[in-house]
């Protein structure tokens, strides 16, 4: 067996190689936190002969903003290109996802959220159409107003299981309701999506602004109660982060925030802030007015995305893999959640608590050096278990790609391995991509 690098730069070369049926796994930008590229070839397994890497990123980029506000792009673009792009012409993007510089077309393969997800709703519901290379090499093109279609009698059954999930930005399996949804969130397993139609938004004015909170650890009462708080201003306030005081010793000392504090920051219309500020923000009986600070845009991306990114890095020093959480639970188990995480916190291991707040998801990071890594795995299969009986979603955004799989087994009952084999037959029946992952490998003739 020998794994082989490939690096697309013309759709050409990517048909000729999608019509040689060879195993192989398609990537991007590789930020997914669920895909361990620097391990990858140790934990892809793999017996049956060559198996391809293959690079997606340098495939020609194009953009085009519609006259209806809608923003056609193909090939590597980025979220922070797309941005920029479409700031220029006063536009913007529903979708932020924390790392801009993951590519949009992934985004659909991943079923991408991100922090205006809270305003927007998920990136699914902004994709109006999409083009993908199907296993021959065949351009195809979905579009959101047609419905899913497959030959497995499964789908009915797939679909009321569905039901329990429908109000979370992911669930643990994929949509599969309208024709798009082949390609939202069945990372890469299904074809190659080579382009996108999605939803724009004018480029208003935007005010971002932090309260400085007690450490959650010790109480959680100002938090429980912006959450109330927002809940119905999702028009007004388009996102509410978290960042915790654990999670400052990850940015330089000019960047921290606060004193030993945790910090909820809220991304306003600036058209609608006096509103919120008079209505909401100085209503809370727990967060003082002069605990309330506004924050450049800049600054507010800058620490809200070095967090994360400061702990991928420090994962990868320290040899370990990623161990962090993705959840997302109903409002009434939002405290169930940050009660099993106090636990957590009490195993003697260092963690941090950051995410999108206002939705009830967020991510738990232990920072774990090898030997202490075990006894972190073992409570995060508890808070699984505990995901599973609150009917909580356990990978609400980030997926489940190779490390995720052994939690989510148990979320995937024969409804869904059915109709997933069924997909595999009809759509990847060479076995060609990513035969390790969540959906299975298809047969090989
Ligand atoms: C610091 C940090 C913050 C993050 N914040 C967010 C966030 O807010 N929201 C969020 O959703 N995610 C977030 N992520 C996770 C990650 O950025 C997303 O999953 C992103 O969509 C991955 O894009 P990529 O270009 O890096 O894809 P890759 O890592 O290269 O690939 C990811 C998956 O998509 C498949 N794939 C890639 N391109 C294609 C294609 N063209 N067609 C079919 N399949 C394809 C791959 O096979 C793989 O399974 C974060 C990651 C980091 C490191």
């Amino acid at each position: 067996m020998a794994f082989i690098s490939k690096t697309f730069y013309s759709s050409e070369d990517l048909i000729s190689h999608l019509k040689t049926h060879q195993p192989s796994f398609y990537f991007s930008s590789k930020t997914s936190t669920v895909i361990p590229y620097d391990k990858i070839e140790s934990l892809l397994p793999w017996s049956k002969g060559d198996y391809f890497l293959c690079d997606l990123s340098k495939l020609p980029p194009s953009m085009e903003l519609k006259a209806n506000g809608n923003l056609v792009l193909k090939g590597g673009v980025s979220w922070e290109e797309a941005k920029k792009f479409l700031r220029a012409k006063g536009r913007n993007l529903k979708t932020s996802p924390t790392e801009q510089l993951a590519l949009i077309t992934a985004g659909i393969a991943t079923s991408c959220t991100g922090e205006r997800c809270f305003g927007f709703g998920n990136m699914r519901t902004q994709v109006v159409s999409l083009k993908y290379l199907n296993y021959n090499g065949e351009e195809k093109e979905l579009k959101r107003d047609q419905n899913f279609s497959t030959s497995s009698h499964h789908l009915d059954s797939y679909q009321q299981d569905f039901n329990f999930y429908k109000n979370f930005k992911n669930a643990p399996y994929p949509r599969f309701e309208k024709a798009i949804d082949l390609m939202i969130g069945t990372e890469g397993q299904m074809g190659i999506v080579t382009e996108v139609e999605i939803e724009t938004v004018e480029n208003y004015d935007l005010t971002y602004v932090f309260m400085l909170l007690p450490r959650w650890e010790q109480n959680y009462e100002a938090h429980m109660e912006i959450f109330k708080a927002v809940q119905n201003k999702r028009d007004a306030i388009m996102s509410c982060e978290l960042l915790d005081a654990n999670c400052m010793n990850y940015l330089k000392p000019d960047e921290r925030l606060g004193n030993n504090n945790d910090v909820i920051f809220l991304e306003v219309k600036s058209d609608r802030f006096e509103e919120i500020y008079g209505n909401v923000l100085c209503h809370l009986q727990h967060v003082g007015a002069d605990q309330v600070f506004e924050i450049a845009e800049n600054k507010f991306h800058h620490v809200r995305a070095g967090v994360p990114r400061a702990i991928f890095e420090e994962n990868s020093r320290m040899g370990v893999v990623k161990v962090g959480t993705d959840c997302q639970v109903s409002a009434d188990k939002f405290t169930d959640l940050l009660n099993f995480y106090r636990k957590a916190s009490q195993i003697g291991v260092r963690y941090c608590l950051f995410g999108h707040f206002g939705d009830a998801h967020l991510h738990y990071n232990y920072m774990p050096s090898k030997e202490e890594t075990s006894k972190c795995l073992d409570m995060f299969q508890e808070l699984y278990n505990q995901v599973y009986e609150w009917h909580g979603s356990p990978f609400a955004e980030h997926g489940i790609g190779l490390i995720k799989q052994k939690y989510i087994k148990k979320f995937h009952g024969p409804h869904q391995l059915n109709l997933f084999a069924d997909l595999k037959k009809e759509h990847d029946p060479f076995g060609q991509f990513f035969p390790q992952g969540f959906m299975g490998a298809a047969e090989t003739p």
